[in-house]
Protein backbone atom coordinates (compact mmCIF):
# COMPACT_ATOMS: atom_id res chain seq x y z
CA UNK A 1 0.00 0.00 0.00
CA UNK A 2 2.66 2.17 -1.37
CA UNK A 3 0.22 5.42 -1.46
CA UNK A 4 -0.40 5.61 2.16
CA UNK A 5 0.89 8.29 3.68
CA UNK A 6 0.92 8.80 6.97
CA UNK A 7 0.83 12.23 9.42
CA UNK A 8 -1.15 11.47 12.77
CA UNK A 9 -1.72 15.05 14.02
CA UNK A 10 -4.29 14.00 16.65
CA UNK A 11 -1.28 11.92 18.60
CA UNK A 12 1.36 14.41 17.72
CA UNK A 13 -0.45 17.26 18.79
CA UNK A 14 -3.05 16.31 21.66
CA UNK A 15 -1.84 15.49 25.03
CA UNK A 16 -1.85 11.01 24.95
CA UNK A 17 -1.32 8.50 27.10
CA UNK A 18 1.70 6.28 26.22
CA UNK A 19 0.78 3.33 28.04
CA UNK A 20 0.60 0.29 25.48
CA UNK A 21 -1.79 -1.85 27.80
CA UNK A 22 -5.15 -2.40 28.19
CA UNK A 23 -6.93 -1.81 31.62
CA UNK A 24 -9.54 -0.38 33.40
CA UNK A 25 -8.94 3.00 34.15
CA UNK A 26 -9.23 6.88 33.94
CA UNK A 27 -7.24 9.07 31.18
CA UNK A 28 -6.39 12.70 32.05
CA UNK A 29 -5.28 12.35 27.97
CA UNK A 30 -7.34 12.47 24.87
CA UNK A 31 -5.73 9.22 23.51
CA UNK A 32 -3.77 6.28 24.51
CA UNK A 33 -1.28 4.17 22.54
CA UNK A 34 -2.58 0.54 21.77
CA UNK A 35 -1.93 -2.52 20.09
CA UNK A 36 -4.27 -4.25 17.79
CA UNK A 37 -4.91 -7.67 19.56
CA UNK A 38 -3.22 -10.20 16.79
CA UNK A 39 -6.29 -12.65 15.34
CA UNK A 40 -6.19 -15.95 14.29
CA UNK A 41 -6.85 -15.68 10.49
CA UNK A 42 -7.80 -12.53 9.13
CA UNK A 43 -9.26 -13.13 5.60
CA UNK A 44 -10.63 -10.12 3.34
CA UNK A 45 -14.70 -10.25 3.06
CA UNK A 46 -15.30 -7.30 1.42
CA UNK A 47 -14.49 -3.94 0.34
CA UNK A 48 -15.35 -0.61 -1.12
CA UNK A 49 -14.09 0.24 -4.48
CA UNK A 50 -14.87 3.73 -4.09
CA UNK A 51 -12.85 4.41 -0.60
CA UNK A 52 -9.93 2.12 -1.67
CA UNK A 53 -9.76 4.20 -4.83
CA UNK A 54 -9.85 7.32 -2.52
CA UNK A 55 -7.23 6.50 -1.07
CA UNK A 56 -5.05 5.15 -3.89
CA UNK A 57 -5.20 1.73 -3.03
CA UNK A 58 -4.79 -0.20 -6.44
CA UNK A 59 -6.74 -3.70 -6.73
CA UNK A 60 -3.34 -5.97 -6.45
CA UNK A 61 -2.65 -4.55 -2.89
CA UNK A 62 -6.47 -5.16 -2.02
CA UNK A 63 -5.63 -8.90 -3.01
CA UNK A 64 -2.69 -9.35 -1.15
CA UNK A 65 -2.39 -10.98 2.10
CA UNK A 66 -1.06 -7.84 3.37
CA UNK A 67 -4.13 -6.01 2.79
CA UNK A 68 -6.15 -8.60 5.66
CA UNK A 69 -3.26 -8.74 7.31
CA UNK A 70 -3.10 -4.69 8.09
CA UNK A 71 -6.87 -4.65 8.27
CA UNK A 72 -7.26 -7.58 10.62
CA UNK A 73 -5.36 -5.88 13.09
CA UNK A 74 -2.27 -8.46 13.09
CA UNK A 75 0.42 -6.14 11.00
CA UNK A 76 1.03 -2.53 10.32
CA UNK A 77 2.30 -0.30 7.92
CA UNK A 78 5.21 1.96 8.50
CA UNK A 79 3.93 5.02 9.44
CA UNK A 80 0.76 4.01 11.40
CA UNK A 81 0.93 4.75 14.92
CA UNK A 82 -2.43 2.96 16.51
CA UNK A 83 -4.35 4.50 19.47
CA UNK A 84 -7.60 4.53 20.92
CA UNK A 85 -9.24 8.05 21.61
CA UNK A 86 -10.82 8.94 24.59
CA UNK A 87 -14.10 10.62 25.17
CA UNK A 88 -17.09 10.55 27.54
CA UNK A 89 -21.22 10.72 26.49
CA UNK A 90 -24.29 11.24 27.65
CA UNK A 91 -26.25 8.00 27.01
CA UNK A 92 -29.82 7.61 26.80
CA UNK A 93 -29.69 11.26 28.00
CA UNK A 94 -27.68 10.75 31.33
CA UNK A 95 -23.90 11.88 31.52
CA UNK A 96 -22.24 8.56 31.57
CA UNK A 97 -18.56 9.51 32.51
CA UNK A 98 -15.65 8.21 30.69
CA UNK A 99 -16.05 5.80 27.83
CA UNK A 100 -13.47 5.78 25.09
CA UNK A 101 -13.02 4.27 22.20
CA UNK A 102 -13.56 0.52 23.74
CA UNK A 103 -13.20 -1.47 20.33
CA UNK A 104 -12.22 1.07 17.73
CA UNK A 105 -8.24 1.16 17.33
CA UNK A 106 -7.01 4.32 15.07
CA UNK A 107 -4.07 3.01 12.69
CA UNK A 108 -3.33 6.48 11.34
CA UNK A 109 -4.52 9.52 9.81
CA UNK A 110 -3.54 9.37 6.09
CA UNK A 111 -3.16 12.31 3.48
CA UNK A 112 -3.51 11.99 0.15
CA UNK A 113 -2.29 12.90 -2.89
CA UNK A 114 -5.02 15.42 -3.13
CA UNK A 115 -3.93 16.85 0.67
CA UNK A 116 -7.47 15.24 1.90
CA UNK A 117 -6.85 13.52 5.54
CA UNK A 118 -8.44 10.20 6.09
CA UNK A 119 -8.29 8.58 9.28
CA UNK A 120 -8.20 4.39 8.86
CA UNK A 121 -9.90 2.81 12.19
CA UNK A 122 -10.25 -0.81 12.89
CA UNK A 123 -13.72 -1.42 14.93
CA UNK A 124 -13.56 -4.94 16.55
CA UNK A 125 -9.45 -5.12 16.83
CA UNK A 126 -9.44 -5.92 20.58
CA UNK A 127 -9.35 -4.17 24.07
CA UNK A 128 -8.39 -0.97 24.94
CA UNK A 129 -7.46 0.60 28.02
CA UNK A 130 -11.38 2.34 27.72
CA UNK A 131 -12.75 -1.46 27.32
CA UNK A 132 -13.84 -1.70 30.40
CA UNK A 133 -14.90 -5.32 31.28
CA UNK A 134 -15.77 -5.83 27.50
CA UNK A 135 -13.70 -7.64 24.98
CA UNK A 136 -12.86 -5.13 22.01
CA UNK A 137 -14.57 -7.60 19.51
CA UNK A 138 -17.19 -7.41 16.96
CA UNK A 139 -19.27 -9.81 15.48
CA UNK A 140 -19.62 -10.29 11.86
CA UNK A 141 -23.41 -9.56 11.52
CA UNK A 142 -22.93 -6.48 13.15
CA UNK A 143 -20.07 -5.52 11.30
CA UNK A 144 -21.66 -6.60 7.94
CA UNK A 145 -24.24 -4.12 9.15
CA UNK A 146 -22.15 -1.28 9.50
CA UNK A 147 -19.85 -1.93 6.34
CA UNK A 148 -23.08 -2.01 3.91
CA UNK A 149 -24.48 0.77 5.51
CA UNK A 150 -21.71 3.45 6.00
CA UNK A 151 -21.11 2.84 1.92
CA UNK A 152 -24.97 2.90 1.25
CA UNK A 153 -25.05 5.89 3.28
CA UNK A 154 -23.01 7.21 1.15
CA UNK A 155 -23.84 6.91 -2.34
CA UNK A 156 -27.38 8.24 -0.59
CA UNK A 157 -25.98 10.98 -0.14
CA UNK A 158 -25.90 11.21 3.71
CA UNK A 159 -22.75 12.35 4.91
CA UNK A 160 -20.87 9.64 7.11
CA UNK A 161 -17.93 7.85 8.28
CA UNK A 162 -17.33 5.15 5.29
CA UNK A 163 -15.71 1.67 5.27
CA UNK A 164 -12.62 0.57 3.35
CA UNK A 165 -12.99 -3.33 3.95
CA UNK A 166 -14.58 -6.10 6.06
CA UNK A 167 -12.09 -8.41 7.55
CA UNK A 168 -13.41 -11.97 9.22
CA UNK A 169 -10.75 -12.82 11.69
CA UNK A 170 -11.02 -16.31 12.40
CA UNK A 171 -11.41 -16.21 16.21
CA UNK A 172 -14.55 -16.79 18.00
CA UNK A 173 -16.41 -13.98 19.71
CA UNK A 174 -19.85 -14.61 22.61
CA UNK A 175 -22.46 -12.78 23.17
CA UNK A 176 -25.53 -13.10 24.79
CA UNK A 177 -28.15 -13.12 21.86
CA UNK A 178 -31.13 -10.76 22.96
CA UNK A 179 -33.68 -12.95 21.39
CA UNK A 180 -32.63 -15.81 23.65
CA UNK A 181 -30.46 -14.29 26.79
CA UNK A 182 -27.54 -17.74 25.87
CA UNK A 183 -24.33 -16.89 25.30
CA UNK A 184 -23.21 -18.10 21.84
CA UNK A 185 -20.02 -18.38 19.84
CA UNK A 186 -20.43 -16.13 16.97
CA UNK A 187 -17.50 -15.84 14.14
CA UNK A 188 -15.67 -12.64 14.64
CA UNK A 189 -15.12 -9.55 12.08
CA UNK A 190 -13.51 -5.98 11.70
CA UNK A 191 -14.34 -3.17 9.77
CA UNK A 192 -12.09 -0.56 8.88
CA UNK A 193 -13.95 2.74 9.07
CA UNK A 194 -12.81 5.78 7.33
CA UNK A 195 -13.12 9.49 8.20
CA UNK A 196 -11.80 12.67 7.73
CA UNK A 197 -12.20 12.72 11.63
CA UNK A 198 -13.83 10.32 14.47
CA UNK A 199 -13.85 13.35 16.82
CA UNK A 200 -17.34 13.16 18.34
CA UNK A 201 -19.27 15.64 20.87
CA UNK A 202 -18.53 13.46 23.45
CA UNK A 203 -14.60 14.28 23.39
CA UNK A 204 -15.40 17.98 24.50
CA UNK A 205 -18.09 16.81 27.37
CA UNK A 206 -15.06 14.66 29.04
CA UNK A 207 -12.65 17.60 29.75
CA UNK A 208 -15.32 19.89 30.42
CA UNK A 209 -16.55 17.06 32.97
CA UNK A 210 -13.25 17.10 34.75
CA UNK A 211 -13.02 21.14 34.60
CA UNK A 212 -9.73 20.47 32.60
CA UNK A 213 -10.05 23.88 30.75
CA UNK A 214 -6.60 23.58 29.12
CA UNK A 215 -7.71 20.03 27.38
CA UNK A 216 -10.96 21.31 26.27
CA UNK A 217 -9.40 24.62 24.88
CA UNK A 218 -6.96 22.41 23.45
CA UNK A 219 -9.22 19.59 21.44
CA UNK A 220 -11.08 22.88 20.20
CA UNK A 221 -8.14 24.65 18.78
CA UNK A 222 -7.00 21.26 17.49
CA UNK A 223 -10.08 20.15 15.67
CA UNK A 224 -10.64 23.87 14.26
CA UNK A 225 -7.50 23.55 12.32
CA UNK A 226 -7.63 20.12 11.42
CA UNK A 227 -11.08 19.61 10.60
CA UNK A 228 -12.56 22.54 9.70
CA UNK A 229 -10.08 24.56 7.88
CA UNK A 230 -11.86 26.90 5.74
CA UNK A 231 -12.72 28.96 9.75
CA UNK A 232 -10.75 32.22 9.96
CA UNK A 233 -11.01 34.27 12.81
CA UNK A 234 -9.75 34.24 16.35
CA UNK A 235 -10.57 33.90 19.98
CA UNK A 236 -14.65 33.58 20.98
CA UNK A 237 -15.89 35.09 17.61
CA UNK A 238 -13.83 31.44 15.74
CA UNK A 239 -15.54 29.26 18.50
CA UNK A 240 -18.46 30.86 18.01
CA UNK A 241 -18.66 30.09 13.92
CA UNK A 242 -17.58 26.65 14.82
CA UNK A 243 -19.88 26.15 16.78
CA UNK A 244 -22.76 27.22 14.63
CA UNK A 245 -20.93 25.28 11.67
CA UNK A 246 -21.07 22.14 13.74
CA UNK A 247 -25.08 23.02 14.52
CA UNK A 248 -25.50 23.51 10.63
CA UNK A 249 -24.23 20.37 9.67
CA UNK A 250 -25.95 18.26 12.59
CA UNK A 251 -29.46 19.78 10.82
CA UNK A 252 -28.57 18.94 7.43
CA UNK A 253 -27.79 15.56 8.36
CA UNK A 254 -31.41 14.81 10.13
CA UNK A 255 -32.78 16.33 7.19
CA UNK A 256 -31.15 13.56 5.34
CA UNK A 257 -31.95 10.87 7.49
CA UNK A 258 -35.79 12.10 7.42
CA UNK A 259 -35.53 11.87 3.74
CA UNK A 260 -34.68 8.59 3.76
CA UNK A 261 -36.27 7.10 6.50
CA UNK A 262 -32.74 5.87 8.62
CA UNK A 263 -33.11 5.55 12.39
CA UNK A 264 -29.72 5.81 13.85
CA UNK A 265 -31.05 3.91 16.98
CA UNK A 266 -27.87 5.39 19.96
CA UNK A 267 -28.21 9.15 19.38
CA UNK A 268 -25.92 9.12 22.57
CA UNK A 269 -23.45 12.33 22.28
CA UNK A 270 -20.80 9.23 22.37
CA UNK A 271 -22.07 8.95 18.94
CA UNK A 272 -22.62 11.93 17.33
CA UNK A 273 -19.65 13.12 14.79
CA UNK A 274 -18.13 16.71 15.45
CA UNK A 275 -18.18 17.07 11.57
CA UNK A 276 -22.51 16.39 11.16
CA UNK A 277 -21.69 12.60 9.83
CA UNK A 278 -23.62 9.65 10.61
CA UNK A 279 -21.48 7.66 12.84
CA UNK A 280 -21.43 4.13 14.86
CA UNK A 281 -23.57 1.84 12.99
CA UNK A 282 -24.85 -0.34 15.63
CA UNK A 283 -28.72 -1.06 16.58
CA UNK A 284 -29.91 0.88 13.07
CA UNK A 285 -32.88 0.70 11.07
CA UNK A 286 -34.85 1.80 7.97
CA UNK A 287 -38.31 2.77 7.80
CA UNK A 288 -40.23 0.37 6.12
CA UNK A 289 -44.23 1.29 7.02
CA UNK A 290 -44.51 4.90 7.79
CA UNK A 291 -43.90 5.24 12.07
CA UNK A 292 -42.12 8.05 13.40
CA UNK A 293 -42.63 6.08 16.80
CA UNK A 294 -40.27 3.66 15.59
CA UNK A 295 -36.80 2.48 16.72
CA UNK A 296 -34.85 -0.27 15.87
CA UNK A 297 -33.20 -0.26 19.18
CA UNK A 298 -34.18 -3.22 21.31
CA UNK A 299 -32.40 -1.86 24.75
CA UNK A 300 -34.56 1.63 24.33
CA UNK A 301 -37.64 -0.41 23.68
CA UNK A 302 -39.39 1.40 27.25
CA UNK A 303 -38.42 5.01 26.60
CA UNK A 304 -38.63 5.13 22.66
CA UNK A 305 -36.16 8.00 23.29
CA UNK A 306 -34.24 7.21 19.65
CA UNK A 307 -37.74 6.92 17.60
CA UNK A 308 -37.70 7.89 14.05
CA UNK A 309 -39.45 11.23 14.52
CA UNK A 310 -37.46 12.12 17.11
CA UNK A 311 -34.65 12.71 15.65
CA UNK A 312 -34.11 16.26 15.29
CA UNK A 313 -35.04 17.12 18.46
CA UNK A 314 -32.49 14.94 19.95
CA UNK A 315 -30.22 16.16 17.85
CA UNK A 316 -30.45 19.70 18.94
CA UNK A 317 -30.60 18.03 22.97
CA UNK A 318 -27.39 17.21 21.93
CA UNK A 319 -26.46 20.09 20.72
CA UNK A 320 -27.51 21.60 23.88
CA UNK A 321 -24.79 19.22 25.99
CA UNK A 322 -21.91 19.66 23.11
CA UNK A 323 -22.66 24.14 23.84
CA UNK A 324 -23.10 23.55 27.75
CA UNK A 325 -19.12 21.53 27.39
CA UNK A 326 -18.00 24.73 25.47
CA UNK A 327 -19.33 27.36 27.58
CA UNK A 328 -15.72 27.46 29.34
CA UNK A 329 -14.59 28.83 25.93
CA UNK A 330 -17.03 31.56 26.18
CA UNK A 331 -17.61 34.90 27.71
CA UNK A 332 -20.98 34.39 27.46
CA UNK A 333 -23.70 32.40 26.14
CA UNK A 334 -25.34 34.53 23.37
CA UNK A 335 -23.16 33.16 20.76
CA UNK A 336 -24.10 29.79 21.64
CA UNK A 337 -27.68 30.22 21.51
CA UNK A 338 -26.87 32.05 18.16
CA UNK A 339 -25.07 28.68 17.34
CA UNK A 340 -28.48 26.37 18.39
CA UNK A 341 -30.77 28.77 16.81
CA UNK A 342 -29.23 28.40 13.47
CA UNK A 343 -29.72 24.64 14.21
CA UNK A 344 -33.34 25.48 14.08
CA UNK A 345 -32.95 27.95 10.99
CA UNK A 346 -30.78 25.01 9.31
CA UNK A 347 -32.89 22.25 9.85
CA UNK A 348 -36.35 24.11 8.81
CA UNK A 349 -35.05 25.33 5.31
CA UNK A 350 -34.23 21.39 4.86
CA UNK A 351 -36.95 19.84 5.84
CA UNK A 352 -38.63 22.50 3.30
CA UNK A 353 -35.91 21.25 0.65
CA UNK A 354 -37.13 18.03 1.68
CA UNK A 355 -40.83 18.76 1.38
CA UNK A 356 -40.08 20.48 -2.08
CA UNK A 357 -38.26 17.92 -3.66
CA UNK A 358 -39.90 14.07 -2.43
CA UNK A 359 -43.24 16.47 -3.37
CA UNK A 360 -41.56 16.83 -6.83
CA UNK A 361 -42.46 21.38 -6.18
CA UNK A 362 -39.98 23.85 -7.37
CA UNK A 363 -40.19 25.34 -3.85
CA UNK A 364 -42.03 24.51 -1.06
CA UNK A 365 -44.28 26.96 0.73
CA UNK A 366 -45.89 26.72 4.11
CA UNK A 367 -48.48 25.22 2.88
CA UNK A 368 -46.92 22.62 1.62
CA UNK A 369 -45.08 21.69 4.72
CA UNK A 370 -48.48 21.50 6.30
CA UNK A 371 -49.81 19.00 3.54
CA UNK A 372 -47.08 17.12 4.03
CA UNK A 373 -48.03 16.80 8.00
CA UNK A 374 -51.04 15.77 6.06
CA UNK A 375 -49.32 12.62 4.12
CA UNK A 376 -47.37 11.44 6.32
CA UNK A 377 -50.18 10.98 8.86
CA UNK A 378 -51.94 9.23 6.04
CA UNK A 379 -49.04 6.75 5.71
CA UNK A 380 -48.94 5.71 9.06
CA UNK A 381 -52.88 5.19 9.09
CA UNK A 382 -52.28 3.19 6.04
CA UNK A 383 -49.13 1.32 7.28
CA UNK A 384 -47.53 2.39 3.91
CA UNK A 385 -43.78 1.87 2.61
CA UNK A 386 -42.24 5.09 3.00
CA UNK A 387 -39.79 4.80 0.22
CA UNK A 388 -42.07 3.02 -2.09
CA UNK A 389 -44.58 5.18 -1.81
CA UNK A 390 -42.65 8.23 -2.44
CA UNK A 391 -40.76 6.77 -5.41
CA UNK A 392 -44.31 6.02 -7.10
CA UNK A 393 -45.08 9.62 -6.45
CA UNK A 394 -43.12 10.39 -9.28
CA UNK A 395 -45.16 8.66 -11.68
CA UNK A 396 -48.71 10.02 -10.84
CA UNK A 397 -50.52 11.73 -12.93
CA UNK A 398 -52.04 14.88 -12.29
CA UNK A 399 -54.62 15.21 -15.24
CA UNK A 400 -55.51 11.23 -15.13
CA UNK A 401 -58.55 10.18 -13.19
CA UNK A 402 -57.20 9.77 -9.79
CA UNK A 403 -59.24 7.35 -7.88
CA UNK A 404 -58.10 5.11 -10.52
CA UNK A 405 -54.88 5.59 -9.88
CA UNK A 406 -54.96 5.17 -6.07
CA UNK A 407 -57.16 1.78 -6.58
CA UNK A 408 -54.48 0.48 -9.48
CA UNK A 409 -51.20 -0.56 -9.53
CA UNK A 410 -48.98 2.26 -9.31
CA UNK A 411 -49.51 2.56 -5.11
CA UNK A 412 -50.46 -1.13 -4.90
CA UNK A 413 -46.58 -2.31 -3.83
CA UNK A 414 -46.85 0.29 -0.89
CA UNK A 415 -49.43 -1.36 1.04
CA UNK A 416 -48.45 -3.78 3.81
CA UNK A 417 -52.17 -4.03 4.66
CA UNK A 418 -55.07 -4.07 1.70
CA UNK A 419 -58.21 -3.23 4.81
CA UNK A 420 -55.64 -0.09 5.53
CA UNK A 421 -55.52 0.55 1.93
CA UNK A 422 -59.15 0.34 1.59
CA UNK A 423 -59.69 2.39 4.53
CA UNK A 424 -57.45 5.13 3.63
CA UNK A 425 -57.83 5.45 -0.46
CA UNK A 426 -60.96 8.36 0.16
CA UNK A 427 -57.72 9.70 2.40
CA UNK A 428 -55.39 9.86 -0.75
CA UNK A 429 -57.70 10.55 -3.11
CA UNK A 430 -58.50 13.67 -1.33
CA UNK A 431 -54.61 14.39 -0.78
CA UNK A 432 -53.77 13.35 -4.05
CA UNK A 433 -56.74 16.00 -5.29
CA UNK A 434 -55.02 19.00 -3.67
CA UNK A 435 -51.34 17.67 -4.91
CA UNK A 436 -52.69 17.48 -8.24
CA UNK A 437 -53.72 21.45 -7.88
CA UNK A 438 -50.62 22.01 -6.23
CA UNK A 439 -48.81 20.60 -9.11
CA UNK A 440 -50.46 22.34 -11.88
CA UNK A 441 -49.64 25.34 -10.41
CA UNK A 442 -45.96 24.67 -10.39
CA UNK A 443 -46.04 23.77 -13.77
CA UNK A 444 -42.78 21.69 -14.69
CA UNK A 445 -42.36 19.49 -17.37
CA UNK A 446 -43.45 15.92 -16.33
CA UNK A 447 -40.00 14.49 -17.04
CA UNK A 448 -38.43 16.95 -15.25
CA UNK A 449 -40.20 16.58 -12.20
CA UNK A 450 -39.60 12.93 -12.26
CA UNK A 451 -36.34 13.39 -12.44
CA UNK A 452 -35.78 15.69 -9.92
CA UNK A 453 -37.99 13.64 -7.72
CA UNK A 454 -36.11 10.33 -8.24
CA UNK A 455 -32.94 12.06 -7.37
CA UNK A 456 -34.06 12.70 -3.55
CA UNK A 457 -36.31 9.37 -3.11
CA UNK A 458 -34.38 6.64 -3.61
CA UNK A 459 -35.62 3.22 -4.74
CA UNK A 460 -32.87 0.72 -2.83
CA UNK A 461 -32.26 1.89 0.58
CA UNK A 462 -30.47 -0.72 3.06
CA UNK A 463 -34.03 -2.33 4.82
CA UNK A 464 -32.83 -4.69 7.54
CA UNK A 465 -34.50 -7.40 5.94
CA UNK A 466 -32.31 -7.12 3.27
CA UNK A 467 -29.04 -6.91 5.36
CA UNK A 468 -30.59 -9.91 7.62
CA UNK A 469 -30.74 -12.09 4.39
CA UNK A 470 -26.77 -11.26 3.59
CA UNK A 471 -26.10 -12.05 7.11
CA UNK A 472 -27.83 -15.27 7.09
CA UNK A 473 -25.92 -16.39 3.62
CA UNK A 474 -23.05 -15.14 5.32
CA UNK A 475 -23.75 -18.01 8.42
CA UNK A 476 -24.14 -20.33 5.91
CA UNK A 477 -20.68 -19.54 4.35
CA UNK A 478 -22.26 -17.97 1.54
CA UNK A 479 -20.71 -14.70 1.50
CA UNK A 480 -21.22 -13.49 -2.31
CA UNK A 481 -24.51 -11.45 -0.98
CA UNK A 482 -22.54 -9.01 0.74
CA UNK A 483 -21.19 -7.51 -2.85
CA UNK A 484 -24.14 -7.90 -4.29
CA UNK A 485 -26.34 -6.06 -2.10
CA UNK A 486 -23.44 -3.30 -1.73
CA UNK A 487 -23.75 -3.34 -5.86
CA UNK A 488 -27.03 -2.16 -5.35
CA UNK A 489 -26.41 -0.07 -2.89
CA UNK A 490 -24.42 2.02 -5.51
CA UNK A 491 -26.87 3.61 -6.99
CA UNK A 492 -29.98 3.85 -5.29
CA UNK A 493 -31.50 6.73 -6.63
CA UNK A 494 -31.06 4.81 -10.45
CA UNK A 495 -34.07 2.50 -12.04
CA UNK A 496 -31.42 -0.59 -12.04
CA UNK A 497 -34.07 -2.91 -14.24
CA UNK A 498 -33.86 -6.28 -13.03
CA UNK A 499 -33.18 -5.56 -9.87
CA UNK A 500 -37.09 -4.86 -8.37
CA UNK A 501 -36.22 -7.77 -5.66
CA UNK A 502 -34.18 -5.17 -3.54
CA UNK A 503 -36.59 -2.40 -3.84
CA UNK A 504 -39.92 -4.72 -2.61
CA UNK A 505 -41.54 -3.76 0.81
CA UNK A 506 -40.80 -6.12 3.96
CA UNK A 507 -42.20 -9.12 3.05
CA UNK A 508 -44.32 -10.67 5.99
CA UNK A 509 -41.69 -13.55 7.48
CA UNK A 510 -39.28 -10.27 8.23
CA UNK A 511 -42.08 -8.35 10.25
CA UNK A 512 -41.42 -9.37 13.61
CA UNK A 513 -38.82 -11.84 13.59
CA UNK A 514 -36.42 -10.60 16.01
CA UNK A 515 -32.71 -10.63 15.06
CA UNK A 516 -34.15 -9.13 11.73
CA UNK A 517 -36.46 -5.63 12.17
CA UNK A 518 -35.21 -4.87 16.04
CA UNK A 519 -31.77 -4.91 17.17
CA UNK A 520 -29.76 -4.43 20.51
CA UNK A 521 -26.56 -2.12 21.19
CA UNK A 522 -22.96 -2.75 20.99
CA UNK A 523 -22.79 -6.58 19.45
P1 LIG B 1 -21.87 2.17 21.54
O1 LIG B 1 -23.20 2.22 22.24
O2 LIG B 1 -21.70 0.98 20.64
O3 LIG B 1 -21.55 3.44 20.85
O4 LIG B 1 -20.77 1.93 22.69
C1 LIG B 1 -20.70 2.69 23.87
C2 LIG B 1 -19.36 2.49 24.52
O5 LIG B 1 -19.12 1.11 24.81
C3 LIG B 1 -18.15 2.96 23.71
O6 LIG B 1 -17.20 3.49 24.59
C4 LIG B 1 -17.67 1.67 23.08
O7 LIG B 1 -16.32 1.74 22.73
C5 LIG B 1 -17.92 0.67 24.20
N1 LIG B 1 -18.09 -0.71 23.68
C6 LIG B 1 -19.15 -1.19 23.01
N2 LIG B 1 -18.97 -2.49 22.69
C7 LIG B 1 -17.75 -2.84 23.17
C8 LIG B 1 -16.98 -4.04 23.16
N3 LIG B 1 -17.42 -5.16 22.60
N4 LIG B 1 -15.76 -4.00 23.75
C9 LIG B 1 -15.30 -2.89 24.33
N5 LIG B 1 -15.97 -1.74 24.38
C10 LIG B 1 -17.18 -1.69 23.80
MG1 LIG C 1 -20.22 4.51 20.05
MG1 LIG D 1 -46.29 0.19 12.75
Amino acid sequence: MRALRFDNRFLRELPGDPDLGPGIRQVAAAWSRVRPTPVAAPRLIAHSAEMAATLGIGDAEIASPEFAQVFGGNALLPGMDPFAANYGGHQFGQWAGQLGDGRAISLGETVGADGRRWELQLKGAGPTPYSRSADGRAVLRSSIREFLCSEAMHHLGVPTTRALSLVSTGDAVVRDMFYDGHPQAEPGAIVCRVSPSFIRFGNFELPYSRGDIDGLRALADFCIARDFPGLAGQGEALYGDWFATVCERTAVLMAHWMRVGFVHGVMNTDNLSILGLTIDYGPYGWIDDFDPDWTPNTTDAGGKRYRFGWQPKIAYWNLTRLAHALSPLFGDVAALNAGLQRFMDRFVEADRANVAGKLGLRDARDADVESMQTLLALLQLGEVDMTLWFRALSRFDPEAEIAAQVEGALFAEAFYDPDKRTQTAPGFVEWLTLHAARLREDARPAAERRAAMDAVNPKFVMRNYLAQQVIDRAGQGDEAGIAELLDVMRRPYDEQPGREEFARRRPDWARDKAGCSMLSCSS
